[in-house]
């Protein structure tokens, strides 16, 4: 359990930040969702309080630093704490390399990587001083494996991984651990997008023969965020039914 844990997650207005944010509630956890529509927020909190839980929203972008900053300043003055910290908002522009513009690959890496700096630094400044803290960061498998058509957000996702391992590093001696989940093909409004064949195409790569889920996803959140994982830091736990191994 989280009983009375603090948890910030970005990107909770739906999918898998979604799914992180009623499973860390449901363990108990006070949860501080954040993302950029209000609306989707205010109905995710009213949801997590309406099954008696504790929850706040916080309205930003996760690449403009003053947001960044506000998130974890909010979720300090509401609770006085922060346990955990879920980097989690993520965009795609998808297209070849010939074709990228400086426009998908800038906002790709904004979002998800230099977001994800912004959010780490803000909350380390908390959590060192706390001595004690988990950040777990959602890369993707493709930050792993690579994949055509997505240049701009493996480099995210892999850099995402260089951050975590180093965050790691330098946060240890403060009781802080960082770690990087790696979602493989997980079903969400972002790769709904993506037509039949190639999600068939897709589905045929994964060992276990489905999709992942956003609650499988948030399963592995739950594990990293507890008390039995306090030994592990500056890992990469795969959640990928076996597509990279
Ligand atoms: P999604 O359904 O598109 O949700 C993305 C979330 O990120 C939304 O809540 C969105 O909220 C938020 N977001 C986007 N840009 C933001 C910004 N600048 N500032 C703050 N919040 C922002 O995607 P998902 O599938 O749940 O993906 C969640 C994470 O998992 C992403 O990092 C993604 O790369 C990763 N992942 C997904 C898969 C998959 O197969 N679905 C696989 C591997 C990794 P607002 O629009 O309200 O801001």
């Amino acid at each position: 359990m989280l009983t009375d844990k603090v948890a910030i997650v970005t990107g909770a207005s739906r999918g898998i930040g979604r799914a992180i944010a009623l499973a860390l509630a449901s363990q108990g956890a006070k949860v501080v969702a954040s993302a950029r529509n209000a609306e989707a927020l205010a109905e995710l909190t009213a949801e997590i309080k309406s099954q008696d839980g504790d929850a706040l929203a916080v309205v930003g972008d996760v690449a403009v630093e003053d947001d960044a900053n506000n998130l974890v300043k909010k979720t300090v003055e509401a609770y006085g704490q922060v346990d955990v910290f879920i980097n989690n908002a993520g965009i795609t522009r998808d297209g070849l390399l010939l074709r990228m513009k400086n426009a998908d690959w800038d906002a790709v890496l904004d979002t998800n990587l230099k977001g994800a700096f912004l959010c780490t630094r803000a909350v380390a400044k908390v959590m060192s001083k706390q001595r004690s803290g988990r950040i777990i960061n959602i890369s993707s498998v493709v930050g792993e494996m690579g994949n055509a058509g997505q240049a701009n957000y493996c480099a995210s996702k892999a850099g995402l991984l260089g951050l975590t391992k180093s965050v790691a590093r330098e946060l240890a001696r403060r009781n802080v651990t960082v770690n990087a989940i790696t979602p493989g093909f997980i079903t969400t409004e972002m790769t709904e997008d993506m037509t039949g064949k190639a999600q068939e195409a897709m589905t045929d790569q994964i060992p276990l023969g489905r999709p992942g889920s956003a609650e499988d996803v948030a399963n592995a959140v739950i594990f990293l965020a507890s008390e039995q994982s306090a030994y592990i830091t500056g890992q990469v736990l795969g959640v990928n039914g076996g597509m990279y191994m």
